[in-house]
């Protein structure tokens, strides 16, 4: 990749330092694929890309730190690559914006096994492919403190047709596709050494951005405001709630709850409700549209074979609150995860 620093260590006798940096470079990059938009890929000092005629440049990065974000234990490389970049196409999808481009930097243990970072880079191009995401560049250093990973994801969009947080208007209804919850409940099953079964796991390990979804609802022009639900579905509307200087209504009894989901939590006294409104991870869309597209918002979600569900409607008045079936308030325990709480 271009631009990359002589940081690997060459001390060690692991198998990354007999590769050395050159040659893990060229590993890590054999199965990259060009686009169109790419005029100078990797190799040179720095990547050269064309936005389409007309249309705004959106960037978005995330970090993946070990034993903070993912453990080795639990996410098997290939999941994991995908995720690492599925979790930034998602940010990009929130905005209404097309993913196009990707950089990669990883900071690498010196005794990673060379399958893990081959299994690793067949799974981030493997989502980059499905998404039509070309990886432009990176950099590669090593680590004394676990596996780091960092992703930059570039996509473009017309002025007109990007979705901010800011926007959602009172009365609108607040939508959420697909369901909410399950990466939280697999999260919370694997730390209890429980079993988990394979769909709560791949929500977990191997999240789908929403990118189809998201791109027609911008293009179509029907949504006020959207997010990516990172933090849990209260958090993210919380979020939106802000900038718009609105607030909201969530109703329990309409979440969107897996098959999955309920089976695992059946022989509970409560629904759990916390995991569902605050567990994060979802990586699905969470936005506001005016009540009267409500049937042309299921058609146009519909198209892309993705489920789509009023949650509840957002208020005039500042704050969210979440109410059980009777109108009684929910009061949640946290707000979404939190790295400094
Ligand atoms: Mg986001």
């Amino acid at each position: 990749m271009h631009g990359i620093d002589s940081t690997v260590t060459h001390s060690s006798s692991s198998a990354l330092a007999d590769l050395g940096e050159f040659g893990l470079i060229s590993r890590i990059t054999a199965g990259v694929r060009t686009h169109e938009s790419v005029i100078t890929g990797i190799g040179d000092d720095a990547a050269v890309t064309a936005l389409s005629a007309g249309m705004q440049l959106l960037t978005s990065t995330d970090m993946l730190l070990e034993d903070v974000h993912f453990r080795r234990v639990w996410h098997d490389p290939y999941r994991l690559g995908r995720k690492s970049l599925a979790v930034s196409i998602s940010d990009i999808a929130a905005m209404g914006g097309s993913p196009r481009w990707a950089l990669l930097s990883l900071a690498i243990p010196s005794d990673l096994p060379l399958e893990f970072i081959d299994n690793f880079m067949r799974g981030f191009l493997t989502m980059a492919s499905e998404n039509r995401v070309a990886l432009i560049g990176g950099d590669t250093c090593s680590s004394r403190i676990g596996l780091t990973i960092s992703v930059t994801v570039m996509g473009e969009q017309f002025p007109d047709r990007i979705v901010r947080r800011a926007g959602a208007l009172p009365d609108d209804d607040i939508w959420v596709t697909g369901t909410v919850g399950d990466a939280a409940l697999g999260l919370r099953l694997l730390e209890r050494g429980e079993t988990v079964s394979d769909e709560l796991l791949s929500r977990l390990l191997d999240p789908n951005p929403q990118v189809s979804a998201a791109l027609a609802l911008a293009e179509a022009g029907l949504v006020t405001s959207m997010i990516d639900v990172s933090d849990g579905v209260l958090a993210d509307y919380g979020h939106i709630a802000e900038q718009s200087g609105v607030g909201g209504c969530l109703r329990l009894d309409a979440l969107p709850l897996s098959a999955a989901f309920r089976r695992h939590t059946a022989a509970l006294p409560a629904v759990p409700y916390q995991l569902a409104l605050s567990g994060g991870e979802d990586y699905e869309l969470c936005f506001t549209a005016p009540r009267s597209d409500r049937e042309k918002i299921g058609d146009c979600v519909k198209k892309c074979g993705i489920a789509v569900t009023r949650i509840g409607i957002v208020t005039s008045s500042p704050g969210v609150t979440a109410v059980t079936t009777d109108g009684t308030p929910y009061s949640a325990q946290t707000k979404g995860f939190n790295h400094f709480t």
